[in-house]
């Protein structure tokens, strides 16, 4: 298993994984539809047809397209304070949408299940938590509890100090949902419960929708069959920050990976498909539309799927393996033979791109940095502390050359133990 050819050593010496990594996080946070998205897609489209020699194949892929364009609270003793709008919350109602807050701290389900008397008719305010830890309750398992208890508006506090939150609201289509936004830490510290009650505020958010169009980029480089390893990451991110754990690292990881295998993967059994896809933060539309697209058949060719998200910020690395147990062993021998430490954690993590996959029963595993380490930069994922300067170059590297190690062997593998990882 261990790799032949020197591609790790290419990697260790790739000045432009650097480089890729600083131009993404340039163009600024890549929020779907807007002006920063559209040219990440444009240079990554490039750079992925320099990295592999093959020319991108571009799949469109629709979507409802969203944009806030005001967003206020009126505080209870009637000051101003910032929010951001989840992505494709609803707006409020003309003037805005006033009612008490129910504060429900960290808003677990018994918090919830505790004050579901209190919870109708009024905006619930929970708090954002480390997303990369077993036990984390997501946002969205918030959002739906909030809603199924008849809140009309939802708050969702960060933890860095004056820093707002992002995220999605999770809204599906034709949904027609509460407005939700994220709000620093010391906002809500100002809409705590007293003992004259609930405090009462103004939450104001404007938005427009309408239908949109982005892209789903792929580059085949062929190997001696038909039989798939889908190498991907997800260009888009949020527009408080640089997006550039979450995901200029997973991004300009999987072209250097691309530029360290495209010429040796010619002589190997199986393909790879290099995938960048967008609308990640809008519940993983791009990846789900390109699953939903491939036939029974075209599943059943695609050995793993292996997904770069957050691969950098922490020098710790881990495999969200979906479930997949039979491919634990693979992936930790691959590990082991170069040298790398990795962790597997099996649950299914609806988290990112690997999730389309995996539902479908195509093995697949997100590779992720920072998992179970609360104190690792990756606490910053999702508020404006997500730029440039929380990654190491050498974090990059490591992710980029385990990456190519699992990918190269995964292309190699005899059909008989690629066949155990679907079990
Ligand atoms: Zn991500």
């Amino acid at each position: 298993m261990t790799p032949s050819i020197d591609f790790r050593g290419q990697i260790a010496a790739d000045l432009e994984l650097f480089r890729d990594f600083e131009a993404l996080c340039a163009f600024g946070g890549r929020l779907a539809g807007t002006s920063s998205e559209a040219q990440a897609m444009d240079y990554v489209a490039t750079r992925g047809s320099e990295a592999t020699g093959i020319k991108c194949r571009s799949l469109p892929v629709p979507y409802t397209g969203w944009r806030s364009l005001h967003a206020e609270l009126t505080l209870p003793d009637g000051t101003k304070a910032r929010c951001h709008p989840l992505v494709r919350s609803v707006p409020t109602p003309e003037g805005g949408l006033s009612a008490e807050v129910v504060d429900l701290g960290r808003g677990t389900p018994e918090e919830f299940e505790a004050h579901r008397a209190d919870i109708a008719g009024r905006i619930v305010l929970v708090r954002h938590e480390l997303m990369f830890v077993a036990g984390t309750i997501h946002r969205r398992r918030k959002y739906d509890l909030a809603r199924a208890a008849g809140a009309v508006g939802f708050l969702i506090a960060g933890s860095v100090p004056s820093g707002l939150v992002a995220g999605s609201s999770g809204r599906g289509e034709g949904d027609p949902g509460i407005p939700a936004a994220g709000i620093s830490p010391e906002t809500a510290a100002r809409l705590g419960r007293t003992a004259a009650g609930w405090p009462r505020m103004t939450l104001r958010i404007d938005t427009i929708e309408k239908p949109a169009e982005t892209r789903t980029l792929l580059f085949d480089m062929p190997g001696e069959t038909d039989e798939w390893v889908v190498l991907s990451a997800h260009v888009d991110g949020h527009d408080i920050n640089e997006s550039a754990m979450d995901n200029a690292s997973g991004v300009a990881t999987a072209l250097s990976v691309a530029r360290a295998l495209a010429p040796l993967v010619a002589g190997w059994r199986r393909s790879i498909r290099l995938a960048f896809f967008s609308v990640e933060e809008w519940a993983l539309t791009g990846s789900a539309r390109y699953v939903a697209s491939l036939s029974e058949a075209e599943r059943a060719k695609i050995a793993v799927n292996v997904n770069l998200d957050s691969v950098a910020g922490s020098s710790r690395l881990t495999a969200l393996t979906s479930g997949f147990s039979g491919l634990e062993p693979f992936l930790l021998s691959v590990a082991e033979a170069v040298g790398q430490d990795l962790r597997c954690v099996r649950p299914l993590l609806t988290n990112s791109d690997h999730a389309n996959f995996a539902l479908a029963r195509i093995p697949a595993f997100r590779l992720v940095a920072g998992y179970d380490d609360p104190a690792s930069h990756l606490r910053f994922v999702l508020t404006p502390g997500d730029t440039r300067d929380k990654v190491a170059k050498a974090e990059l590297t490591s992710a980029a050359q385990l990456a190519a190690s699992i990918t190269a062997a995964a292309c190699r593998v005899e059909a008989v133990e690629v066949r155990g990882w679907r079990l």
